[in-house]
């Protein structure tokens, strides 16, 4: 038994007749496509075949084999090809393709139950083979469904191994213990302090002035620590994000848990939507059945907020000069819906984070994450002054994909900053530096003029993470704050008082 089988049978609807043409010649044809033509490229031996064939009237009934070299997709585009001059002396003509079995055979040996998979509608999984009978047309078979099945069931095999194994995470480095200054909850504190207050979307509140001057004061250091020195300038990156850019991205392959989708009007006619005003006149509800039927979805909110940026490089070439380019984004909220995980500023629904983004060769991206986690280490030893760690851990993109493996290399991935919360005991990841590789540029078709390969980096800065860090292990008692810190925020307004 080989390791890969496919079948299929299809009729082949022609423009005329085929009783005329003798069945001599059609074994002749047959035979031909059998040695040569549904051989070629295959190694002795595979390759596909046309395993029974039938004429009647017009159609051609047939049912072609093969292993996993020349696919009978693939064979079946080569057949037409080949079918449509042969009948061509027959003044015959091909009319369409109608798939009635699609059938794929593997090796499969794991022991987890597959589930429901796209374009299958039977499957069998037994004595360590894999049947999958498909439900596929010509269309389907022509943008190579069963390649990208066979793709797909490789990741979650590739997936599955890796699920058990605790992600990987390796310590690179370990700031000194630091004194803890409080031992209570910073959203609990800032809520008795009206510093924020609970918004009415979940996991949103609101900020006020103090906690304001704070995530301000914040991305002043990253200005002068990182911004002026290291010659970054600002962009503004869109925080709505369609699935085309999603799809580049790689986001699309999985970000459906967690996604805030966002939908546009089917009609802006205001008469399309009058029976939903005048529900809600009525009742005073919201009619949310009739308005999901008006609406359709365009995509989500900012996730990882540089997806979106690279639209503006989309399908450009760009000199080698410029590089590198050092360019950030902090002009608006993030988005993730985080369930039953929203834990006050830690874990949020609507965040704000500074995303900052380099491009440039492979070693200029690798150097200048270095240099970017140097200024880091200052920032958090000499400004904050708080108790911190950075472990190397498989990057999102590649955990999705299977390839966990690959960031071992050290090359492409991602550096995680953890601190502890000491009221709880528990660690909070709250930034990230990542070298992402080839991805983006690859993603947005994005070239150097020299044809050497493009790479890039981001590293996101959650305010409400530093905050959360910051005032768990110093508190809200400014003398225990390092004297630089305090210099950079200033005063804390107090503006509202309520009665
Ligand atoms: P976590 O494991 O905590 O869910 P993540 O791995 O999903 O984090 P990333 O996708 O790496 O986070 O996002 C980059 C940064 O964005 C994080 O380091 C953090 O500062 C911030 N961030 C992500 N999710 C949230 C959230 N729900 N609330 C607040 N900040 C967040
Ligand atoms: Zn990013
Ligand atoms: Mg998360």
């Amino acid at each position: 038994m080989t390791e890969m089988e496919f079948q299929l049978s299809a009729i082949i609807k022609c423009s005329g007749s085929l009783t005329g043409i003798s069945s001599a010649e059609i074994a002749d044809f047959v035979l031909y496509c059998n040695e040569t033509l549904l051989k070629k490229g295959a190694p002795k031996g595979g390759g596909a075949a046309i395993d029974w064939w039938n004429v009647a009237e017009e159609k051609l009934e047939l049912k072609l084999v093969s292993d996993r070299y020349v696919r009978v997709h693939d064979a079946l585009l080569r057949l037409k090809k080949e079918l449509a001059k042969f009948l061509g002396k027959h003044r015959i003509g091909l009319r369409g393709v109608e798939i009635q079995v699609y059938e794929m055979t593997l090796d499969w040996d794991e022991d987890w139950q597959l589930k429901k998979l796209p374009f299958v509608k039977q499957m069998n999984q037994e004595n360590g083979r894999l049947k999958l009978s498909l439900d596929v047309d010509e269309f389907a078979l022509g943008n190579r469904i069963p390649d990208r099945l066979l793709k797909l069931l490789g990741d979650k095999k590739e997936a599955a191994k890796w699920k058990g194994k605790s992600e990987h995470w390796e310590l690179l480095f370990e700031s000194e213990k630091k004194p803890y200054y409080f031992d209570k909850d910073p959203t609990e504190e800032m809520l008795n302090r009206g510093w924020i207050r609970h918004a009415a979307g979940r996991g949103q509140f609101i900020y006020g002035p103090q906690i304001t001057k704070i995530f301000r004061a914040f991305e002043r250091i990253l200005f002068d620590e990182i911004f002026t020195p290291l010659g970054y300038e600002e962009m503004i990156f869109p925080k709505l994000v369609t699935w085309d850019v999603w799809k580049r991205s790689g986001h699309a392959k999985g970000i459906y848990p967690e996604a805030y989708y966002v939908c546009t009007p089917k009609s802006r006619d205001p008469e399309y939507w009058e029976e939903v005003m005048d529900y809600y006149k009525v009742t005073n509800e919201v009619p949310l059945d009739m308005i999901m039927e008006r609406i359709e979805n365009v995509g989500g909110m900012c996730y990882a907020q540089c997806p979106p940026s690279w639209v503006f490089l989309q399908g450009k070439t760009m000199p080698d000069d410029i590089l590198p380019i050092k360019v950030f984004d902090r002009s608006g909220t993030s988005h993730r819906y985080e369930s039953g995980g929203i834990h006050g500023i830690e874990r949020l629904d609507e965040f704000h984070r500074v995303e900052i983004v380099w491009i440039g060769k492979k070693e200029q991206v690798i150097e200048h994450s270095k240099q970017l986690q140097d200024k880091y280490r200052h920032i958090f030893e000499e400004i904050l002054g708080i108790e911190w760690r950075e472990a190397w851990v498989t990057p999102w993109f590649m955990a999705q994909e299977g390839k966990a493996g690959l960031s071992e290399l050290k090359e492409a991935g991602t550096t995680d900053y953890e601190a502890v919360l000491p009221y709880s005991g528990k660690l909070l990841e709250f930034q990230n530096v990542s070298v992402n590789g080839n991805k983006y540029p690859k993603g947005f078709n994005v070239k150097l003029q020299s044809g050497e390969e493009l790479w890039s980096g981001c590293s996101g800065v959650g305010l409400q993470r530093w905050a959360a860090v910051f005032l768990a292990q110093k508190g809200f008692d400014r003398d225990n704050w390092p004297v630089k810190f305090r210099d950079v925020v200033g005063e804390l307004p107090e503006v509202f008082r309520f009665l």
